[in-house]
């Protein structure tokens, strides 16, 4: 019996990019357990992975190439051997950009794996092809935007600087479940004193941990920071010293938008009462070093850029940057320590090619201008279940016209609509590079099992497809191995020599911002940006989300949960035994003003769709919301459709990021039949 344990890092579109331990016997991960020498994990791994060889070796892996032989969405196939799949494949696409050009086919990837080498492998085959290219903004775009809009290019603090806070405020963000490496470091900074504030939408798991909860409405954010900043600058709370110094467009804010942001013209739009938004005020500006680490569910509507460049001047307003501990964390930001355009090859494309919003799919397969979409090629992604507005997906996955392929490591929601399905390997079975967006740590990591069956990781099933294509360049020709070497064999400031040897040993590092003392703020001006001059709305101000104007009563938020993210992890059966599908929570009095029960099956519906629920009746949501955690597959539900049956394809003020939380719903008795 062979028996070894290998270094290897969380795959999964979760902040932390842990380090793990893998024991493998005889080819097989037998256990696995976070890595104590990793500077963030430090032993700590999260539910959803503790057992991740029930993932790697769960009996629902697809082991081979398969063929539909039944109708579109039936689950029908039959085996066929990657040689047949690849000319198949390989065929169809010729015969299609013949007829239509290459932008008829449209690839579909997302966040299934957040290695830099197999996430990204696919954009050099699509460009070399001249396919659409896919706009990748369902996650946090607007919050990138809403970042730059203020701060420019200024590197994220720490976030681990957290624990020198004396206030703590996770805002909109269930570190519980989606982040609990933060959940450690404010218990440790809660051991130091501070305290910890929770402020969301509605109690989560994440609020059981703090010393007060603050529940804002849906899409309120914004509001509460603005009338937190029209008490702070009324009752001489703000800064002025570190303002003068570091802060453009104060005056015009104070002048032209902080009049009207009362608390009593705040409070109905977020939700808190005039005296909770002074106080907040209040007890923030007198904190020493207050944190906030925002989430990125409150950047999902409308208003999304547009609230988190507004929350971003509250620590500008208080200095709070100057002390140990104090700022704002949205999410690091390590692109420039690695060349990525080695592997993403724009310069493939003989010329730029149309972008379609992967927010905007069921548009894309249905109706779109220009060139149809008659190919889709769908990897490390399960659009029919987590992209917004399903109803209109499937729509166009059940066209018969449409060729669609999808690469994956099970029968997802998606891989059912496909013509042809490959088979994926896990993490456990393919090289590659990880870099952390909730820190500042990277690893490489090899294959510690073989793979599963006749599984691919992404970029062999590219090269494939480019030899079956009949391109001759050496680029498609290269491993994973090689292509992490370009990565990491390229000098930048933020690793120096030993750091990228350690890189290349395997060993968790952290990588290091280029700061410059001289100017801590990398905007134009040289300073935080609360007026900036170059976007068509100069200063932060109060915006409508997208569900205001629907004119249905309930809002939907789409959440979180410990045990799944997204769509992925319910083929643990473990994992879903913790759960209860398709579960609506709701206050009491918006279920008695409905005559609804607990423990009934309702139905929400918009003119999107209707989606079944159980329905709890819980004080954990306020009047006027109703949440629902997790993103179901079809086959664990009692209905025919997912909680994305009721969101939305409209996208957000800034960054062209999904508004999934941006929902108007009315909820009814019974389920949904569909015929
Ligand atoms: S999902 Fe996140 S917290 Fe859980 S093991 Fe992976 S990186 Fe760590």
């Amino acid at each position: 019996m062979s028996r070894f344990t290998a270094r290897s890092v969380c795959p999964y579109d979760c902040p932390d990019a842990c380090g793990m331990l893998i024991d493998v016997e005889d080819e097989r991960a037998v256990h696995v357990a976070g890595d104590p020498d990793h500077p963030m994990t430090r032993g700590l791994l999260c539910p959803k992975m503790n057992h991740y060889e029930q993932t790697v070796h769960s009996g629902r892996r697809l082991t081979a190439p398969l063929q539909r032989i039944g109708a579109k969405g039936e689950g029908l196939f039959r085996p066929v051997s990657w040689e047949e799949a690849i000319a198949t494949i390989c065929s169809r696409w010729s015969e299609l950009t013949g007829a239509y050009g290459g932008e008829c086919i449209l690839p579909n990837s997302y966040a299934g794996t957040m290695g830099l080498v197999q996430k990204n492998s696919g954009h050099s085959f699509f460009h070399r092809l001249g396919t659409s290219r896919l706009e990748r903004t369902i996650c946090s775009p607007a919050k990138d935007a809403g970042w730059k809009m203020i701060m420019g290019e200024t590197p994220a603090m720490d976030p681990a600087e957290m624990v020198h806070s004396d206030l703590v405020i996770l805002w909109g963000i269930n570190a519980a479940a989606t982040s609990i490496h933060a959940m450690r470091d404010a218990s440790e900074a809660r051991r130091s004193g501070a305290r910890i504030w929770v402020i969301d939408t509605y109690h989560t798991p994440t609020a059981n941990a703090a010393d007060e909860v603050f529940i804002v409405k849906p899409g309120g954010d914004g509001a509460l920071a603005l009338g937190m900043m029209h008490v702070m600058l009324h009752a001489g709370l703000v800064n002025t010293a570190f303002i003068a110094k570091n802060v453009q467009g104060f005056d015009e804010f104070s002048a032209k938008i902080l009049p009207d942001c009362t608390p009593e013209n705040m409070a109905p739009v977020c939700g808190l009462s005039p005296e909770e938004i002074e106080r907040l005020a209040r007890e923030y500006a007198g904190s020493v070093a207050p944190f906030i680490r925002l989430g990125s569910g409150l950047t999902r509507y409308a208003n999304g850029a547009m609230t988190v460049r507004t929350i971003s001047c509250l620590p500008a307003l208080v200095g709070a940057w100057q002390r140990p501990g104090g700022g704002i964390f949205c999410g690091a930001s390590t692109g420039a320590a690695f060349p990525l355009s080695r592997v993403v090859r724009e310069d493939f494309m003989e010329h730029p090619t149309r972008w379609v919003s992967m927010n905007q799919l069921g548009h894309a397969l249905t109706a779109l201008d220009g060139p149809p979409v008659m190919s889709l090629y769908v990897y490390h992604s399960n659009p029919a279940a987590s992209s917004p507005d399903q109803n209109a997906i499937i729509r166009g996955l059940e066209r018969e016209d449409l060729f669609t392929v999808v690469h994956e490591r099970f029968m997802t929601d998606t891989a059912r609509y496909a013509d042809i399905v490959l088979p994926a390997t896990s993490s456990l079975e393919h090289p590659d590079l990880y870099r952390s967006y909730g820190g500042y740590h990277a690893q490489r990591c090899h294959a510690v099992i073989p793979p599963v069956g006749a599984s691919k990781s992404n970029w062999e099933v590219f090269s494939l497809l480019a030899g079956g294509m009949g391109w001759e360049e050496p680029f498609f020709r290269q491993s994973a191995d090689d292509l992490i070497e370009q990565l990491l064999d390229f000098a930048t400031p933020w690793r120096d020599a030993v750091v990228t040897e350690k890189l290349r040993s395997g060993e968790p590092v952290l990588l290091t911002p280029p700061l410059d003392p001289q100017r801590p703020w990398q905007t134009s001006s040289g300073r935080i940006e609360i007026l900036n001059h170059h976007l068509a709305e100069p200063l932060p101000r109060l915006l409508p989300t997208h569900a205001e104007g629907d004119g249905l009563p309930l809002r939907l938020q789409p959440a979180t949960t410990p045990y799944a993210l997204n769509s992925s992890f319910y083929e643990q059966d473990d994992l879903r035994a913790r759960q209860e599908p398709m579960v609506l929570m709701m206050n009491r009095e918006d279920a008695k003003q409905r005559g609804l029960f607990d423990g009934e099956q309702v139905t929400a519906y918009n003119d999107r769709g209707r989606v079944t629920f159980t329905l709890s009746i819980t004080e954990r949501v306020p009047v006027g919301t109703v949440v629902t955690e997790g993103v179901w597959w079809r086959e664990f539900i009692a209905g025919e459709r997912g909680v994305n049956a009721l969101t939305s394809q409209r996208l957000t003020d800034g960054g062209r990021g999904s508004t999934l939380y941006d929902v108007a719903v009315e909820v009814g008795k019974g389920c949904v039949i569909f015929i």
